[in-house]
């Protein structure tokens, strides 16, 4: 276990992808301060927790004290933004302070968020303010306990800055790690400065990092592309049986990986609602709850573009390559859904046939029309079915209206015999709920961490009902009202 200042941190993209990488430097934090710090995640990466907790540790965590021989980068890529292209986005508010080796050998970016203005700040600040630092802590924290890729926080440093927001709030760096900050976006901008060399050696470098085995294939750039076509589409079935509504599926925000990134404007569904959208800014729905997969979709058709020359020297035929590859999503996507949707409701994984039809399919269907209607709670509907299996139908049944219906579906449901351990383990108790992340983060820019902490406990062990934490495990109350979301704060 390494001393803080001891951290050795490795620059393979910046020097592999120079084109991509600006060296900057973190603007200098007046008072740096550790408000929560992820400790089973620092010796995961070989950091003594002890040791960023002190003066030092702090001042390393928002980008200040730069371990001897690394060099923070901001990163360039390019996205679609709501449907529309820019050609140069980039790390306005972000560094990469360079890539860790963890215990287990694997290779994680150390990432600072809120670290000040960089070249491609634009028109922003390059700040960040305490509670959205904080909101992405505990959510991506969340997600990564409910077993979804993710990336992951390490901690929320309050830097001694005040930020202009509507009001005035305190500064704040969230200091994140992910197995790399590599996006759709990335290809698009080496793809918009029409340079292929530089496209293929961020293929080759993202292939190395994320999906070695395409460098084996056939037409290894074609079984990369394949490659994140398959994670996205595991990745957004978890999303959807989740509930978690990501706000801004912007091409800059996908990754290679299949991780979930940037934790701006998400939020978790509570009443079941396809047409749920939670941002302020996403005024036309584009990215609605149920729109999740078909955006994923058109951001992978963008990646493919990006992808063309590398795919065939002939560009129709690099077309026809890409269009069939970009067809594995749907059934990728579709037959995660169905294995996930199958172990939430505690059957078997393929069809479940009575000897002639699928009919785990049009109870599924049917399940969700029932949801819908009652706009039922997600989360706490999926965990009474798990009652309900156990012969107490009474907590799911009370979430519907319609009970006749409900009555009706699971009778067909119960025949079926789902196993109610099972349901137990993939149908979470506690997700990190709307109302009480605004607790948390008002209390949290208050300074008051203690809300944050009981949610945290909370959330991160969320299949676990434990007694005293009921009010993590329930609905918003009617007077919290329509949620709403915002960007970039
Ligand atoms: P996002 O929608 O959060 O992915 O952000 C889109 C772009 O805006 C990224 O290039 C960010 O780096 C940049 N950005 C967001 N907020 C700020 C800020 N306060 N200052 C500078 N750049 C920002
Ligand atoms: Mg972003
Ligand atoms: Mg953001």
């Amino acid at each position: 276990v390494l001393p803080a200042p001891t951290v050795v941190l490795g620059d393979s993209f910046a020097r592999e992808l120079p084109e991509l990488a600006l060296a900057w430097q973190a603007e200098a934090a007046p008072d740096p301060r550790v408000l929560v710090l992820n400790e089973p995640l620092a010796t995961e990466l070989g950091i003594d927790p002890a040791a960023l907790r002190s003066p030092e540790g702090a001042r390393l965590l928002v980008g200040n004290l730069v371990p001897e021989g690394a060099q923070p980068v901001a990163q360039v890529y390019a996205g679609h933004q709501f449907g529309g292209f820019s050609p140069r986005l980039g790390d306005g508010r972000a560094l990469l302070l360079g890539e860790l080796t963890d215990v287990q050998g694997r290779l994680r970016d150390l990432h600072l968020k809120g670290s000040g203005r960089t070249p491609f700040a634009r028109g922003g600040d390059g700040l960040a303010a305490v509670g959205p630092m904080l909101r992405e802590y505990v959510v991506s924290e969340a997600m990564h306990a409910l077993g979804i890729p993710t990336t992951r926080a390490l901690s929320v440093v309050a830097t001694g800055r005040k930020v202009q927001r509507e009001t005035v709030l305190p500064g704040a760096v969230l200091t994140r790690v992910a197995s790399s900050h590599l996006r759709v976006g990335s290809f698009q901008y080496a793809a918009a400065q029409g340079d292929v060399d530089l496209t293929r050696r961020l293929a080759d470098h993202a292939i190395a990092r994320h999906h070695p085995h395409a460098a084996d294939a056939e037409q290894p750039y074609r079984a990369f592309f394949e490659s994140v076509v398959a994670a996205q589409a595991s990745l957004l079935a978890q999303w959807m049986n989740v509930g978690f509504v990501h706000g801004v599926m912007n091409t800059d925000n996908m990754t290679i990986s299949g991780e979930t990134i940037d934790y701006g404007p998400c939020a978790f569904m509570e009443a079941f609602d396809p047409a749920t959208v939670y941002s302020s800014i996403d005024e036309g729905g584009r990215y609605a709850y149920g729109n999740q997969p078909l955006i994923a979709e058109w951001n992978l058709a963008r990646l493919a573009e990006a992808l063309l020359p590398l795919l065939d020297d002939d560009q129709e035929q690099a077309v026809a390559l890409a269009v069939e590859s970009l067809g594995t999503f749907r059934p990728a996507y579709s037959d995660a859904w169905t294995r996930s949707i199958h172990a939430k409701l505690g059957l078997p994984e393929g069809p479940v046939d009575n000897g002639a039809d699928d009919v785990a399919q049009p109870l599924v269907g049917d399940l969700l029309d029932l949801m819908k209607t009652s706009r039922v709670d997600h989360t706490s509907f999926f965990r009474a079915l798990g009652a309900a299996a156990r012969g107490d139908a009474e907590p799911a049944r009370s979430l519907v209206l319609d009970l006749a219906g409900f009555d009706a579906w699971a009778e067909r449901w119960r025949a079926l015999g789902p196993d109610a351990d099972a349901m137990d383990r993939v149908n979470p108790v506690y997700i990190a709920r709307n109302h009480l992340v605004e607790e948390a983060l008002d209390a949290g820019t208050e300074g008051d961490l203690g809300p944050l902490e009981r949610l945290l406990e909370a959330v991160t062990a969320p299949y676990d009902e434990r007694p005293g934490l009921e009010r993590y495990a329930a609905p918003a109350p009617d007077d919290f009202g329509d949620y709403t979301t915002y960007c970039g704060t």
